[in-house]
């Protein structure tokens, strides 16, 4: 069977979740081959077993932290070179997409960005696309090279597939470009302890509606409830109620949770954008006429004010 290369998206050993889904959807196409890289590239490898890698090639140096992605670039390349794949994929981080986008023009191949689903075809696997803000889906293959394929977050399940995941050293040179752009400093991010808005199975929103800084809090509230992430309309960012980096929409990030919660968003068109792909989509707007309703599986017409606390209660008393 053929083999396909899974990049590993990992905080010093510990697998995020698009990398598990990214395997769900390799071993549609294939047998896993993960490729793990940095400060606890090893202790990768029980986790990608579990989840079907067959062979886990890591590697560490300090170039992957003291610089930025080429010298995860000439690594990538080196297991392409071991491995001769049917497939490269890359979870769909601005960082992923910048990898799969310099090795795919190093092996002189096509790429599809932002898939959110794949299945083996006859001539290479095909990817699904949602495009246009989310107007149309699409699904294409690639006609040149080996397919680089990135995966958007909670594009597929994560399912245990125990493999060997035998784990082997990948020997990367490093080229001449590697070096060319030094990391000076880093700022770690205040934690807020909720998930990454981008992989958050649950995302709760806030728009306009919520109409203050300080009223975010119910919005928060209720996502705290749920374990959800926190999301912005880009009213509410511009209005400076909440930070730009929670901004949902085609100039913010794009989410595809399994819950998405809209609260006082009206769904404009640019909204839509960064959302319409989550599987299940509720919104509260006060305004029955509001587009938001046009898209939603649950609506309710209503005072978020009202609305938002009751349900935080409703939640907390069922989850006892
Ligand atoms: C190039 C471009 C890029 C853009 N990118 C983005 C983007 O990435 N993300 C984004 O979100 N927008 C983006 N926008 C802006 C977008 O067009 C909308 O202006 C924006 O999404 C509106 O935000 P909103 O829904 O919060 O506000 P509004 O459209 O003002 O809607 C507020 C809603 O809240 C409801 N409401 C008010 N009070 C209450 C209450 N008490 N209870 C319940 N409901 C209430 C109202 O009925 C209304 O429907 C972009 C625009 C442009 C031109």
């Amino acid at each position: 069977m053929a083999e396909v290369l899974v990049y590993v998206d990992h905080v010093d050993g510990a697998v995020r979740k698009p990398t598990l889904e990214l395997l769900t959807l390799a071993r549609r196409i294939g047998e896993p081959v993960a490729v793990a890289l940095g400060s606890g590239a090893e202790a990768t490898a029980a986790t990608l077993a579990e989840h079907g890698a067959v062979k886990v090639l890591t590697a560490d140096a300090p170039e992957f932290t003291d610089y930025l992605v080429v010298p995860k670039v000439d690594a990538l390349q080196a297991a392409y070179d071991a491995v001769s794949p049917a497939a490269v994929l890359v979870p769909s981080s601005a960082e992923g997409k910048e990898i799969a986008a310099r090795i795919a023009v190093r092996i002189e191949s096509g790429i599809i960005t932002d898939a959110i689903d794949l299945e083996a075809g006859d001539e290479g696997p095909v990817a699904t696309q949602s495009v246009f803000a989310a107007a149309f889906t699409t699904k294409s293959r690639i006609s040149k090279g080996t397919p680089v394929i990135t995966v958007k977050p909670n594009s597929a399940p994560v399912e245990a597939a125990p493999a060997a995941g035998a784990v082997e050293a990948l020997s990367v040179s490093f080229s001449a470009q590697a070096t060319g752009t030094k990391v000076t400093a880093r700022t770690p991010r205040e934690s807020t302890g909720r998930p990454e808005l981008t992989e958050a199975a649950i995302v709760v929103s806030g728009g306009r509606g919520v109409n203050g800084a300080e009223n975010f809090a119910i919005i928060e509230a209720l996502a705290d409830s749920l374990g959800a992430a926190v999301g912005a309309s880009r009213a509410a960012v511009d209005a400076g109620w909440y930070p730009h980096s929670n901004q949902v929409g085609q100039t913010g990030k794009s989410v595809s949770p399994q819950l998405y919660i809209a609260s006082g968003i009206s769904g404009a068109i640019q909204h839509r954008a960064g959302m319409q792909t989550s599987k299940t989509i509720v919104a509260i707007n006060k305004d029955a006429e509001a587009p938001i309703f046009d898209l939603v599986d649950y609506g309710v017409v209503g005072d978020l004010f009202e609305v938002v606390p009751q349900l935080t209660d409703e939640v907390k008393t069922r989850k006892g």
